[in-house]
């Protein structure tokens, strides 16, 4: 249940990213930015304004979880926060920050920092969900800014936010694209979430998953896929490893 806010307080808050997804939220095409201020009161947006607040209705959340020490932040903004909202892979579902779960932590502390492996605190990366509840996710790699800004206006107008729940492989189809699995290119999209018109196979590549799994995605057909067309699993999964590191158990073998 989301709560209906009239002209909501929004403040943005980053933790372990690029800040891609922030630049791409204050990147819209003017008259949509003239358009979302006229919905929300931006209190606190360290890209763009140098205010800060303690009130807000609105918690726009970018980045993992890597330190300990961000957890009694992260709780102070769930707690002050009607809404909370992820912006962007690394706070849904960890994104690329990801890749440092697959070593030991000895290792990618020494190749950070050779002189001094353990000048810097850092854990295992983590998703926002992963410590405390979230109400909206916007994934992406980076966003969809037409998206960030549907999540808006329908929290606005108290509607429930609209994420696809369907593969991008929907999307690349009305885009009348050829599937890339005709050329022997490996492509995530039959599992990965729509959303963003599917615009890695539009423009060329494959998707590479960055918006994260569909609920119950059908692995054992991706599978079959890949057999069809001779392609190599193993290759596959590193591609999952990428953006879907908290998935990495889900395949039933690894041919
Ligand atoms: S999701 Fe991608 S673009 Fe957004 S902050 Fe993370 S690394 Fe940057
Ligand atoms: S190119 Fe990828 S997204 Fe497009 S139809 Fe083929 S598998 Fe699906
Ligand atoms: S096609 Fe795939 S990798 Fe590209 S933006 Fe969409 S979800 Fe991300």
């Amino acid at each position: 249940m989301i709560t209906k806010i009239t002209k909501p307080k929004v403040a943005f808050f980053d933790f372990a990213c690029c800040e891609g997804c922030q630049l791409a939220a204050i990147d819209l095409e003017p008259e949509q930015l003239l358009d979302l201020l006229n919905l929300i009161d931006i209190v606190e947006f360290r890209e763009a304004i140098s205010e800060k607040s303690d009130s807000y209705d609105i918690a726009i959340v970018e980045g993992s979880i890597t330190r300990d020490s961000d957890i009694p932040r992260l709780k102070k903004i769930r707690e002050t926060a009607k809404v909370l909202i992820t912006l962007g892979a690394c706070s849904t579902i960890v994104g690329i920050n990801a890749l440092k779960n697959f070593q030991p932590p000895q290792q990618y502390r020494r190749e950070v920092y050779p002189d001094d492996p353990n000048k810097y605190e850092t854990t295992l990366a983590r998703a926002v969900h992963e410590i405390v509840a979230v109400d909206v996710f916007i994934p992406g790699c980076p966003i969809d800014t037409g998206e960030f800004l549907r999540v808006i206006k329908n929290l606005v107008l108290d509607k429930k936010p609209d994420i696809p729940t369907y593969p991008v492989c929907v999307e690349c189809k009305r885009n009348e694209n050829i599937c890339v699995y005709e050329k022997g290119i490996q492509c995530l999209g039959p599992v990965i979430r729509a959303g963003c018109n599917a615009r890695c196979p539009s423009n060329g590549g494959y998707c590479y998953g960055c918006r994260g799994m569909i609920p119950q995605a059908n692995l054992k057909s991706q599978q079959d896929i890949m057999q069809k067309y001779d392609l190599n699993f193993a290759q596959m999964r590193e591609k999952f490893k990428l953006f879907l590191e908290r998935d990495k158990e889900v395949f039933p073998d690894d041919k």
